[in-house]
């Protein structure tokens, strides 16, 4: 059965390069109180911190399971959601919603049995371009143009609070029939994106441009279609046959001079 419960483990809330160690424990504290319990930091500045636990005030347990990772991509392994907070647009033209478009989803994602991550930036510089990337859309807290950047616990505790009033909502969607087929998580669409990158690169695709930007277009064309385990596994095999044609033509154009 969906209970609020069992859809909460299905969330959780990642925290990208945090410099106050505060701001983690009153971001565990947000999350508790909404009935969330996982939080994953990346690259924190400073953790454990007793500053961090003393604004937990009781939140231990959810400090005491945060997993650290050195990079974005690592906290999100399993999840194949991931919704980026942001307070301003940034260069990456990722689809933009509101934290209560956000709660929709994220819950309609948590009953099909998917596992999704809330991602939030660094107090000084936000999330960085290549960080948004990951995500498959921003969610802006719609505060004021001119003073728009909110504390990064209480941007926080207003999605975790978005979360929570859509989950003890009557109108939870439906579980639909199991998918024949997951969807790919974050690490899967990781390995994928390092197969095309290096596909590209052996078939000569950039002609010297700068691949960057390309990589980061495609990314978001295939974001947006949330390839299942299966269709990348077809991705994986078109990949793996034009390298394999293009040594083919490199070792005729080497063998015909
Ligand atoms: N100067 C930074 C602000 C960082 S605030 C910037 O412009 O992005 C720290 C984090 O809190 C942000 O990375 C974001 O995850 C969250 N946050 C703050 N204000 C927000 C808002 N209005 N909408 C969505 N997220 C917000």
């Amino acid at each position: 059965m969906t209970t609020a419960a069992n859809l909460a483990s299905q969330l959780r809330f990642v925290l990208v390069r945090t410099s106050h160690p505060g701001n983690i424990g009153s971001a565990a504290r947000a999350i508790r109180t909404m009935g969330f319990e996982r939080m994953e930091l990346v690259a924190p500045h400073r953790f454990p911190d007793p500053e961090a636990s003393a604004l937990a005030a009781g939140a231990d347990e959810v400090l005491a399971r945060a997993g650290i990772h050195a990079e974005l991509v690592h906290s999100l392994a399993g999840s194949s959601l991931a919704l980026g907070l942001s307070a301003r647009r940034r260069g990456v033209n990722l689809p933009e919603i509101s934290p209560h478009e956000a709660a929709q989803q994220a819950l309609a994602a948590a009953v099909r049995g998917e596992q999704v991550a809330l991602v939030f930036g660094n107090e000084r510089t936000g999330l960085e371009n290549d960080e948004l990337a990951r995500c498959h859309a921003m969610v802006r807290i719609p505060s004021v143009e001119d003073f728009s950047s909110l504390n990064l616990a209480q941007a926080v505790q207003v999605m975790a609070y978005e979360l929570r009033v859509a989950m003890l909502g009557d109108d939870l969607p439906a579980a639909p029939p199991a998918h024949d087929e997951p969807p790919a998580d974050a690490a899967q669409m990781e390995q994928f994106y390092r197969h095309l990158a290096q596909t590209l690169d052996d078939i000569e695709f950039h002609k010297g441009r700068e691949p960057t930007t390309i990589m980061l277009r495609l990314r978001k064309l295939f974001q947006r279609a949330q390839p299942d385990e299966r269709e990348l596994r077809v991705l994986h095999g078109i990949l793996a046959d034009a390298q394999r044609m293009a040594g083919i033509a490199n070792g005729r154009i080497a063998g015909g001079k």
